[in-house]
């Protein structure tokens, strides 16, 4: 009787967690935008890929959860944001072309994604060799005012002379909607004949004999599983220190993940239906808005509700908190004082935009806490692994660290990493900048400096 129950309790333990005689060529872990675009330029290249995320395929929490972030593309010259930012549209324009290719109709659309409108930026007269310095030979299209009487003719603002003001104008800057992005990107993965797993947790991440082991568990049924991959694209956001610890344990000290809240604010409906048509437009037209002073003021239209009404956005990108619980901060309250500061903030930037909106005629809808995985630098990652500390590790990939600024160039970011991982060469002046600024060479560097 006891070699009976022997035998069936390591029958049911090889059950629950078999392993794939086959061996992967590349598995993507974590389908949020930086995963998703990368196993998409894998699959535009038309490489077998495997994308793996522990969420259903409607993604409900993670750094790139919401409707709207911001697409800037203004920069100094040689920027690699700006760089990054371009290259992310252009790519974006190659997925649509995808996607529609072969249709009847046209089903998919830039403006899915993107809504082209201007952006605000706000700076203290502090920064004015920071300003100068983009401007300078600037072939984005913009206007500047310097001072109080040029916000006024130009913006119709009425602000101090210690701040100054420019706006972006470019088709593809504005907001970008992160959601619909990842549904295109996976309908791009699948439509070129790769597979994307859902509800798949990776729970542990190894390479032996030069193959990658990757535990997964299904968040429905409990029941592991081991794949094999011979190449390995970490993407898992804000959890990627934990994913890698095994095989790149140095990541988890190089990236650390803070928590940042967002405020959803509407304007009292009595108050919006008494703005004119003018005011409404001019409104509209002062969204997204970055105010880069030391908490750097964002906010963006989210939504307009029925009558036309915008549900704004509202974050502080260096209003940052340490997590005690990474699993359980998404579902983090706001606090009274960050709800109040983001009524502070917007009413101020009513305030300047001469617009009869003040603190009382904003009401809090909703809000929720979210995490940035952040650098020394603030630049992110798209890195290979080192072994010994000097020698790459070609088959493995980590994609993170994108701070605030990941989305606008997500499918850029996507393209480096699927290059990297396929040994695609690039030779353009901006491209190897970027790839520089992002990848192994600058990790050595950090390493080193951690070291010390
Ligand atoms: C509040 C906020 C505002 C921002 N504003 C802007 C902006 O205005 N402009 C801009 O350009 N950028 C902005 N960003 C940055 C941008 O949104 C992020 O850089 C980007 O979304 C990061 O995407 P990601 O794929 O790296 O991470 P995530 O979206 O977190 O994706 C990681 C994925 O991996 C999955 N995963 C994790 N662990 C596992 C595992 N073990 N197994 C399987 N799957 C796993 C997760 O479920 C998730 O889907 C903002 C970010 C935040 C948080």
């Amino acid at each position: 009787m006891k070699k009976l129950i022997l035998i069936i309790f390591f029958s049911l333990a090889f059950l629950s967690c078999q392993t794939s005689d086959k061996i992967e060529n590349v598995v993507v872990i974590g389908g949020g935008l930086m995963g998703s675009s990368t196993a998409w330029e894998l699959s535009k290249y038309g490489q077998p890929v495997l994308l793996i995320e522990q969420q259903d395929s409607i993604y409900t929490f993670g750094s790139s959860f919401g409707e709207a972030r911001i697409s800037r593309s203004l920069g100094p010259n040689q920027d690699i944001f700006s760089f990054l930012q371009q290259t992310s549209v252009s790519e974006t324009k190659n997925l649509i072309d995808f996607l529609n290719d072969g249709e009847l109709e046209e089903l998919h659309a830039m403006e899915d994604i993107y809504t082209t409108s201007p952006i605000t930026y706000i700076y203290s007269k502090s920064r004015l060799n920071e300003v100068e310095e983009l401007l300078n030979g600037q072939t984005i299209k913009y206007e500047y005012a310097s001072n109080s009487e040029e916000a006024e003719e130009k913006f119709g603002m009425k602000i101090s002379d210690s701040i100054m003001v420019i706006r972006e104008f470019k088709q593809y800057s504005g907001t970008l909607n992160p959601k619909v992005l990842i549904e295109k990107l996976h309908k791009g993965i699948s439509k070129s004949g790769n597979r994307i797993s859902y509800n798949q947790k990776v729970t542990s991440l190894k390479k032996e004999g030069g193959i990658y082991k990757i535990k997964i568990t299904n968040t429905k049924t409990g029941t592991d599983k081991i794949i094999l991959s011979k190449k390995v694209v970490a993407a898992a956001g804000p959890y990627n220190g934990t994913l890698v610890k095994e095989i790149a344990p140095y990541f988890g000290s190089l990236i650390s993940p803070k928590r940042l809240f967002l405020s959803f604010l509407k304007i009292d409906s009595v108050k919006y239906d008494m703005l004119t048509i003018d005011q409404k437009k001019k409104l509209k037209e002062s969204y997204p808005v970055a105010y880069l002073n030391s908490e750097i003021f964002y906010s963006m239209i989210e939504e307009f509700n029925e009558k036309d009404s915008p549900l704004l956005k509202v974050g502080g990108h260096f209003l940052r908190t340490d997590i005690e619980d990474l699993d359980k901060v998404w579902s983090m309250d706001l606090t009274p004082q960050e709800i109040k500061w983001s009524k502070e903030n917007t009413a101020d930037y009513f305030m300047k935009l001469d617009l009869p909106i003040k603190f009382s005629d904003l009401e809090y809808v909703r809000g929720y806490s979210c995490v940035y995985s952040l650098t020394a630098s603030e630049i992110p990652y798209v890195s290979h692994a080192l072994i010994n500390e000097t020698d790459i590790d070609s088959s493995f990939v980590l994609i993170g660290g994108m701070s605030g600024v990941g989305a606008k160039g997500s499918l850029a970011y996507g393209l480096v990493a699927a290059d990297l991982i396929l040994r695609k060469r690039n030779d353009s002046f901006m491209y190897q900048k970027s790839k520089s600024a992002l990848g192994t060479e600058r990790l050595i560097k950090d390493l080193k400096h951690i070291a010390n």
